[in-house]
């Protein structure tokens, strides 16, 4: 039998257990053996680790190491934070992509129906309809056309959206207006009465949306942020809201998670904020996407495709 595959990141023994129950029915030929439980010679042997999250010292204190598979999707805590090259795979997932499309949708709907406007209407009692505002005059900008962006562009433009979509390199999406690279960014965001963010977090993205990319967005326009927080820069957006430019803020995602009970973001009128729950990780789902990973492994000793360390996604 191969070496035991490390499990590590878990949060608590009670999720410990359900992953291994999860992982060990999708490849029984595997054995997984949680990181805290090994000896010295089962973590010189492990050559796998699958991890949730995890502290990069643990992952590090894997000597003999040669990939790793994450269960998230976004890896930027384990890129780069070896002091050696480790292949990082991160989780790309059908069923992740069809929550995260559904978040978007609703959230997006949550704006364009001004349920935020009407929930404090109702606090004051106040009778005010609004101008409704069909989806086919409502343009939702995606900031990242990944697994997750494109997921979400079907979804939109299939309930009558317009959508226009930017990457970092030019990318044709079927019903979608394209933008691509830094240069591009003030002409798709002109465009956007909602922009939402699904970005991985990499040097090039931290603080991207800032006072001047608020600015650039049409009077009125709302953001959805379900990526991570410090793509967005606090300060700016709240100032952004305060003046009015920004009608609302729905976050997902924070600089620091829990958010800390000090900050303003929780309380501010302007703002939704979410428990990082827009593309929760499907375990049923994930293992499966898992186990075929390491079959292949195992059949070709190939490492499956992963994270470029350079481009830090
Ligand atoms: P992905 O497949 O790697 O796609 C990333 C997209 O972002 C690509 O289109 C890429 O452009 C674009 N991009 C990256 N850097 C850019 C830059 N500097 N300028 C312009 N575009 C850039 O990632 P994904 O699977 O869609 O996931 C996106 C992120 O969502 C993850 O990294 C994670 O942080 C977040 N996430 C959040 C949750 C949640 O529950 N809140 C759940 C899952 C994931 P190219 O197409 O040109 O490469």
């Amino acid at each position: 039998m191969a070496e035991a595959i490390a499990l590590v990141g878990c949060k608590g023994p009670g999720q410990e257990a359900e992953y291994l129950r999860i992982l060990s029915a999708a490849m029984p030929e595997e054995r997984l053996i949680p990181f805290r439980t090994m000896d010295d010679a089962a973590r010189a042997a492990a050559r796998v680790a699958v991890v949730a999250n995890p502290d990069p010292a643990e992952v590090a204190a894997l000597p003999g190491l040669v990939w790793v598979q994450s269960l998230w999707a976004g890896v930027e805590k384990l890129v780069g934070a070896f002091d050696r090259p480790l292949p990082i795979v991160r989780l790309v997932d059908r069923e992740m992509a069809r929550t995260m499309a559904e978040a978007v949708l609703a959230w997006t709907y949550y704006l364009q129906r001004d349920m935020p406007a009407y929930a404090r209407q109702q606090r004051d009692r106040v009778w005010r309809p609004h101008a409704y505002r069909k989806p086919s005059d409502t343009t939702v900008g995606l900031l990242g056309l990944g697994a997750l962006g494109t997921a979400a562009a079907e979804r939109l433009t299939g309930a009558g959206f317009r959508v226009v979509g930017w990457s970092r390199g030019p990318k044709a999406v079927p019903g979608l207006e394209t933008f691509h690279g830094t240069d591009s960014l003030p002409a798709m965001l002109g465009r956007c009465d909602i922009l939402v963010c699904l970005v991985p977090l990499t040097p090039e993205t931290r603080g991207l949306v800032d006072a001047r990319r608020l600015a650039a967005l049409k009077p009125g326009a709302a953001l959805i942020n379900f990526a991570r927080g410090p793509i967005v820069v606090t300060e700016d957006l709240i100032a952004a809201l305060d003046s009015g430019h920004l009608a609302h803020a729905v976050l997902d995602v924070f600089g620091v998670e829990p958010l800390p009970a000090d900050s303003p973001l929780w309380s501010h009128p302007g703002v939704t904020v979410l428990p990082h729950i827009s593309g929760p990780t499907d375990m049923d789902s994930a293992a499966a996407t898992v186990a075929e990973n390491l079959r292949a492994y195992r059949r070709t000793g190939q490492v499956p495709d992963g994270v470029d360390a350079a481009r830090g996604y």
